[in-house]
């Protein structure tokens, strides 16, 4: 009688207890670690977040402590990582979770979506790894992976072609487990669930990779379509890509006599509120002035925004201006 196949959720989960890499929120899985990483890592990988994740932990180590944070420390903590408008949402989130004065943590997908920041992927992903949820979690990683197990022709940019992922892989989770009661925190260690959405993710991560797919490592390579037919290059599927509409600004780097650099908080409301950037200037006048020796032309340019001098190392800083202070060496 021909060996039957393991199903897809037992391979990935014992192909996945061999190779997960130590990450620390994976040591010791607490609410506030698995929540604080899976916001960093939204858009970043894994190995831009490690020094990061630690130096936010040091400075807010309790979910306690960045509740009674000031916003402009949690930006600057969060300075370099981009997207800030999840450190905004971070720190909102905190506040209301430590609103009876003790940290009260949301459970399940139901409860964590309720929080700010916290979409279906990121509720997913911390319901079944927190409460054993059977709760597949849909990214990039995933959509890759079982686009060329499958062979989908689905365009994961949209939410109802990953919705549909989902519902397919929901009844692949392995059963069995059960989730930790209300208040059973810490969580215990590898709630399954948990391993089935890390081990598909590890597998984008580490094998089914975007470029070069390493099958011969694979899981799941004994029946995946795109290997049979040679077209893991052709998966995921990908809508031809749009032109950006370019913005073009002058911003001036003025220093004074202490080392300070002339800056303006952004205090609109868009990505960058919080942050403060380089001034920017634009043309006003145009001067001519004669001298025996030459002829000066002028260009004027006035700072559209209100500035002031300060310690960029003591405020968030925009990224471009970061980079422009650094490449100055006045950071
Ligand atoms: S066999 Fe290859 S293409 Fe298929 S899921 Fe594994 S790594 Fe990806």
């Amino acid at each position: 009688m021909p060996k039957k196949k393991q199903d897809i959720g037992s391979r990935l989960c014992a192909w996945y207890d061999q190779v997960k890499r130590p990450m620390p929120w994976r040591l010791n899985p607490t609410p506030y670690g698995c929540w604080l990483s899976e916001i960093m890592m939204q858009q970043t990988t894994y190995a831009s977040v490690l020094p990061y994740y630690a130096r936010f932990r040091t400075k807010f180590p309790t979910v306690e402590a960045l509740a009674a944070a000031n916003e402009q420390d949690v930006l600057k903590a969060w300075e370099g990582l981009g997207y800030y408008a999840r450190a905004r949402n971070l720190h909102k989130a905190a506040r209301a979770i430590c609103a009876s004065g003790k940290a009260v943590w949301p459970h399940g997908v139901n409860g964590w979506s309720d929080v700010p920041g916290v979409g279906p992927y990121t509720a997913a992903a911390l319901a079944s790894v927190l409460d054993g949820e059977a709760a597949p979690v849909v990214d990039g990683n995933v959509a890759r992976v079982f686009s060329r197990y499958w062979s989908l022709d689905d365009d994961f940019k949209h939410l109802p072609a990953r919705q549909k992922l989902a519902a397919r892989l929901a009844p692949l989770m392995p059963k069995g487990t059960v989730p930790p009661k209300k208040g059973d925190r810490p969580p215990k260690k590898g709630t399954v669930p948990g391993d089935f959405n890390q081990a598909m993710m590890e597998l984008g991560a580490l094998v089914c990779t975007p470029a070069n797919p390493n099958c011969g490592d694979c899981p799941l390579a004994a029946d995946c379509q795109a290997r049979r037919d040679g077209t893991q290059a052709d998966f995921p599927r990908k809508a031809p890509k749009k032109g950006l509409p370019v913005r073009r600004e002058t911003g001036v780097v003025v220093t004074d006599v202490e080392g300070r650099v002339l800056l303006c908080e952004n205090r609109e409301g868009g990505l960058l509120k919080g942050l403060w950037e380089l001034p920017r200037v634009a043309p006003v006048a145009e001067q001519v002035q004669v001298f025996s020796h030459f002829r000066l032309e002028l260009s004027v340019l006035q700072a559209r925004e209100r500035a002031q001098f300060v310690d960029p190392r003591l405020v968030p800083l925009a990224t471009s201006t970061r980079k422009v202070l650094k490449s100055c060496g006045l950071i």
